[in-house]
């Protein structure tokens, strides 16, 4: 389906874009959603930012997942998937959304999949970039920031995860058509640009 990125947010209501954005840890991933969501009009659904407005509020889930999401580990599958399944029944994601670190796992890719029936996702968004310089720079600003989900041991642990757990889902969404591989290394401006035109150039 063409939806035409020149168009301003909230218009051609009666279109709908369904979109993932896939990358490494440190790759930015929820900087570009935020900017290609704006630009297409339509909600960000990041579940890591629902778990940590959880975290925030202390809610019963909050308090569920603090010391699985600190250490680096995935929160399990089926919470994960229900959290997902109930935001996509709200309202604003009626129009189209763009999906920001779900699914994870090719359990949770599956789930996707079957809660998005025949029409599936548009496009999947993949931000191809260097790993060494990205674990580099994250120990850099580890150092830095001295979060708790962010130390060394941390973060290489989260890159393992990364590695073993996500990135199969890559050939998932290749073997499926929907794959859209875009450079991630460059500025925040240069990545935004090439993945707005990598959209125009799927006619997504
Ligand atoms: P993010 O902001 O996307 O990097 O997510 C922060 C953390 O939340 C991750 O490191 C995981 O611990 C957890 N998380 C976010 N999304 C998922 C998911 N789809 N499956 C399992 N855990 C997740």
């Amino acid at each position: 389906m063409f939806v035409s990125l020149r168009r301003t947010a909230n218009e051609n209501k009666e279109t709908t874009v369904r979109l993932l954005i896939m990358g490494p840890p440190g790759a930015g991933k929820g900087t570009q959603a935020a900017r290609i969501a704006s630009r297409l009009g339509i909600p960000t659904i990041s579940t890591g930012e629902i778990f940590r407005s959880n975290i925030t509020r202390g809610t019963a889930l909050g308090r569920e997942v603090k010391r699985i999401i600190d250490a680096g580990d995935y929160v399990p599958d089926a919470i994960t998937e229900a959290i997902v399944a109930e935001r996509l029944a709200e309202p604003d994601c009626a129009h189209g959304f763009l999906l920001d670190g779900f699914p994870r796992t090719l359990h949770q890719a599956d789930a996707l999949d079957r809660m998005l029936g025949v029409t599936g996702l548009d496009a999947v968004l993949s931000l191809v970039i260097d790993l060494e310089p990205l674990v580099a720079r994250m120990l850099l600003r580890a150092k830095i920031e001295n979060r708790p989900d962010d130390n060394e041991a941390t973060i290489r642990h989260r890159m393992d995860v990364y590695t073993q757990a996500t990135e199969p889902l890559l050939s998932h969404y290749r073997d499926a058509g929907v794959l859209v591989e875009v450079d991630g290394n460059g500025s925040i401006d240069e990545v935004s640009e090439r993945l707005l035109a990598a959209l125009d150039t799927a006619k997504v």
